[in-house]
């Protein structure tokens, strides 16, 4: 990687299809790379074309949407301090989607973190995200001992945190539908989770 240059996917533009932001209009920055291979990965992340920061700010300043989505693979393996001071020099809200296993640049304005049950760092010493979106399997495991609070629950929603629970995309037509009952079914039982959606994909939009 050249110095200063970041490794993009791609880029586009789009409505924020999942959690607290559903429907807003979001310029989208997916980094390429991943730090981890989740089994139920449906995200091609591994291509890229290099970009500078100056290049993306002005990319995602064409558009009139002031709203970013950093998501990846895994933003936090390149995203820099730097970059965030000029989004924001360049008025933009920055939403960062993480799957919390590594440490993100300070003042994001939004961190959605995606936990892939994997060995994660307490989110209470990091600073806890804005959102947490739990992926259901609708395997009757509880999504609360996936979360790697490091405190408890109760603490977590006092400092705000929103608790997504978003069914898995199997791929399968049949298999998801009963991934999305029982997780209607969970939400129901436990009203401090909110259903999440795809929405994009029910819309048929990127
Ligand atoms: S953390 Fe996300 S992008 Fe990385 S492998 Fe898992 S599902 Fe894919």
């Amino acid at each position: 990687m050249v110095n200063g240059e970041m490794r993009i996917n791609e880029t586009f533009l789009s409505l924020q299809g999942e959690g607290h932001f559903t429907g807003t209009p979001a310029f989208f920055l997916r980094l390429s790379g991943c730090n981890l291979q989740c089994p139920f990965c449906d995200t091609n992340h591994k291509s890229f074309t290099e970009m500078s920061e100056d290049e993306i700010v002005q990319e995602a300043s064409r558009h009139k949407p002031r709203h970013i989505v950093i998501t990846g693979g895994e933003p936090a393996l390149q995203l820099t301090s730097s970059l965030v001071d000029k989004l924001h020099e360049a008025g933009f809200f920055i939403q960062v989607e993480t799957n919390g296993s590594l440490p993100l640049p300070e003042g994001i304005d939004w961190v959605t973190c995606s936990p892939k049950g994997t060995p994660c760092p307490s989110l209470k010493e990091r600073g806890y995200p804005h959102e947490l979106k739990v992926l259901y399997m609708g395997d009757g495991t509880d999504p609360i001992k996936s979360l790697p609070l490091g405190g408890d629950l109760e603490e977590a929603l006092g400092a705000g945190v929103r608790l997504f629970l978003q069914p898995l995309d199997t791929g399968n037509a049949e298999r998801n539908h009963i991934i999305l009952r029982d997780t209607i079914a969970y939400v129901m039982q436990h009203p401090k989770w909110s259903l999440s959606l795809q929405t994009h994909k029910l819309l048929g939009i990127k």
